[in-house]
């Protein structure tokens, strides 16, 4: 009789024991699963020319591509001067020379991308583009610090100012990229500089993009929950724009604290 209990015990302890293995297993397979899906965004068509004809093509598109961000959307409260910076590798990341159709997709993924900004309208904030500007190729190789120095040094820079560029990982293996941290974007907290690396799939550039916004209004990573987004597939907690590796592109929520801080950042525009 006793012995039966202690077996039945044991039994109990051993299957809770391999359940929960099996369930911390489960946490970095699916994210595995879910950075091939990411990985295969990153592959650009990268096959255009750059011919004379090429760079004359980007000045136009890029020119329409202003227009289309100008427009105002009326909301008064607290306007933010915006210029956006694009990479002259976009197009050629995007453009397929078999499809003449699709010439400017770069420049709708760029319009796509800064939509994002909308996310902040319902707090009062009113992102106003002024001027879509050109990072050169050579200024974009040197990486993030580079580019916000080239963007921070213009005489008439703006209150924001993103720059959207290629992820460089698109040119990393599928397992370099696994073992490299998956970089979307990067800002500077508190400050008018950000970076969005663009890439096939317009939900996430939204997002990240919303997500940096956010960094230069002053919010930081809810960075409690990194471990458990990683090792519990079924985390249940609390998850918003400002997590890091929410994969739920379009989760656009802000907690209280957040929303606070937003608030008082307005005093610097
Ligand atoms: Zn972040």
């Amino acid at each position: 009789m006793k012995r039966e209990v202690v077996d039945r015990i044991c039994k109990g302890i051993g299957y809770t024991l391999l359940g929960s293995f099996l369930y911390v297993c489960s946490g970095p397979c699916y994210a595995m699963y879910k950075s091939m899906n990411i990985s295969s965004n990153m592959e650009g068509q990268n096959n255009r020319e750059k011919t004379e004809e090429y760079y004359e093509e980007f000045e136009k598109e890029r020119k329409s591509l202003e227009q289309r961000l100008r427009t105002d959307n009326d909301n008064e409260e607290t306007i933010v001067e915006t210029d956006i910076y694009v990479s002259e590798s976009l197009k050629y990341f995007f453009d397929d020379k078999d499809n003449l159709n699709d010439n400017d997709d770069w420049a709708r993924k760029v319009e796509k991308a800064v939509s994002g900004l909308d996310a902040f309208e319902d707090y009062g904030y009113d992102f106003r583009v002024r001027y879509v500007r050109v990072i050169p190729e050579s200024i974009e190789k040197m990486g993030f610090k580079h580019i916000t120095y080239y963007m921070a040094g213009r005489e008439d820079t703006a209150e924001f100012n993103i720059s959207l560029v290629p992820n460089p990982l698109q040119k990393y293996s599928f397992w370099e990229r696994i073992q490299t941290d998956m970089v979307f974007g990067m800002a500077y907290v508190g400050h008018g500089y950000g970076m969005v690396y663009l890439d096939n799939n317009d939900s996430l550039n939204r997002h990240t993009l919303a997500h940096e916004a956010g960094h230069m209004l002053n919010l930081i990573h809810r960075e409690e929950n990194a471990f458990l987004t990683w090792f519990d597939p079924f985390y249940f907690g609390e998850r918003g724009l400002m997590s890091q590796g929410n994969l739920n592109y379009s989760d656009y929520t802000l907690n209280e604290t957040e929303i606070a801080i937003i608030g008082e950042s307005k005093k610097r525009f």
